[in-house]
């Protein structure tokens, strides 16, 4: 049975959270209040921060990403958008696989662990609802703690009150540390909100500046419209709903785009850095099993020492598998099985079969072999093509998470 969305790690710290720094600030409020009038106003103005702080935070939970029918496919332009191998099904323009989730997230931003789902089409306007509460409450609540900490050092009654100072002081330092961290990914949020561009897409839009010679026309991102327009398209054209977290505007499908693109702008371009990746690939053979475990016989320090984070996918691989690799670094090595124990795998199962392996665990073919001839004639003819006849982009799924562990490292 699944367990409900509340019961994971990420949540149960927030509630405590939530529950420490309102409970706290309401304490030190009456404990060390003498008019009995100021703490009324200031306990009404806390409590409905922190309601509509946990309202927002339940509804970007509970509302989620969003999701799309799964028999969703545009007949007529298939060829042009991705395809989700984990899913099998056609992925909508702005949409990514979420590896924790296990399935496609409408205009995907980030898997948040502290609401255990993705933030995404649905839930944005939710989310950043909660962050904006978050800022105000702890602004609220610093000011009450800064000036009750500010009394009691003024009137000398830090040593006749220890235990009252040192809760204004615990209360007031994770108030303040909240305040600040949030404060940082709201700024960044507004910032996403207001370009219309998440930072997903923002990876997207460097590659395909790289892709592009000096002389040649930059790549036009399709989403970004005039700033007012982008904050409609998440908080609803209505300014007396912006407050309330509801669910995002639109379909989570189809977006406005800026004249000179189409709604496949993007997946155009997604299939066409996957292509140019492919064509830098390199066919290798695996010469020492990897059981993606944390420790292996040879591998030196500085593979242990460069080991990719706890997020990343590594890949289990047996000596003589033949591996695609797409990315390298000094030690490591980040590619697709496509063959195990002489077998040719599945499409399918070539698009679960990714990760990273030690560099010591897998050899260069020989390009001038007889054998790498015969394989790459096969794997990267097969591999390039754009377009199957059925029309399935032969690209697979590999460099969605390739693309989110990259835009993690590269934010
Ligand atoms: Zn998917
Ligand atoms: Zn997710």
């Amino acid at each position: 049975m699944k367990c409900p969305k509340i019961v994971h790690w990420g949540p149960l710290v927030t509630i405590c959270l939530i529950a420490f720094h309102t409970l706290g600030t309401e304490i030190v409020l009456y404990r060390t209040w003498r008019d009995h009038e100021q703490p009324v106003y200031h306990s009404i103005v806390h409590m409905g921060l922190a309601f509509m702080l946990v309202l927002s935070y339940l509804c970007s939970m509970y509302l989620g990403p969003g999701e799309f029918p799964m028999a969703w496919e545009p007949a007529d332009k298939r060829e042009q958008l991705q395809y989700c191998y984990q899913c099998e099904r056609f992925k909508p323009p702005r949409a990514h696989h979420c590896r924790e989730c296990g399935t496609c997230c409408p205009k995907m931003d980030h898997h948040c662990p502290w609401i255990n789902g993705c933030v995404g089409w649905k839930n944005q306007k939710a989310f950043v609802l909660f962050l904006l509460y978050v800022v105000l409450d702890g602004f609220h609540s610093m000011y009450i703690i800064g000036w009750r900490a500010y009394l009691l050092v003024h009137f000398g009654l830090v040593w006749r009150q220890p235990m009252l100072f040192a809760d204004v002081f615990l209360v007031g330092s994770v108030a303040f540390a909240v305040w600040l961290a949030v404060g940082v990914l709201l700024f960044f949020q507004l910032r996403i909100v207001l370009r219309n561009r998440s930072d997903i897409e923002a990876w997207i839009m460097l590659k395909a500046d790289d892709r592009r010679q000096p002389e040649e026309e930059p790549f036009a991102f399709p989403y970004t419209l005039s700033r007012r327009a982008n904050f409609a398209a998440v908080f609803g054209p209505s300014p007396l709903w912006w407050f309330i977290p509801t669910a995002s505007h639109g379909n989570g499908l189809w977006w406005d785009v800026v004249e000179g693109c189409d709604q496949y702008t993007l997946t155009r371009e997604q299939l066409a850095q996957k292509r140019a990746k492919r064509k830098e690939a390199q066919l290798m053979r695996v010469t020492q099993p990897f059981n993606r475990g944390w420790f292996g016989c040879g591998w030196g320090h500085q593979t242990w020492r460069t080991h990719p984070s706890m997020d990343d996918e590594r890949l289990a691989v047996e000596v003589s598998d033949l591996l695609l690799i797409t990315r390298d670094k000094k030690h490591w090595l980040y590619g697709e099985k496509l063959t195990s124990e002489g077998e040719d795998l599945s499409m399918a199962d070539r698009a679960k079969a990714h990760g990273w392996m030690p560099r010591t665990c897998a050899q260069e073919l020989d390009t001038h072999s007889d054998e790498y001839a015969e394989l790459a004639g096969e794997y990267f003819q097969l591999t390039t093509k754009p377009v199957q006849a059925v029309g399935k982009s032969t690209i697979d799924e590999e460099t969605n998470a390739d693309m989110e562990a990259e835009t993690k490292k590269n934010l």
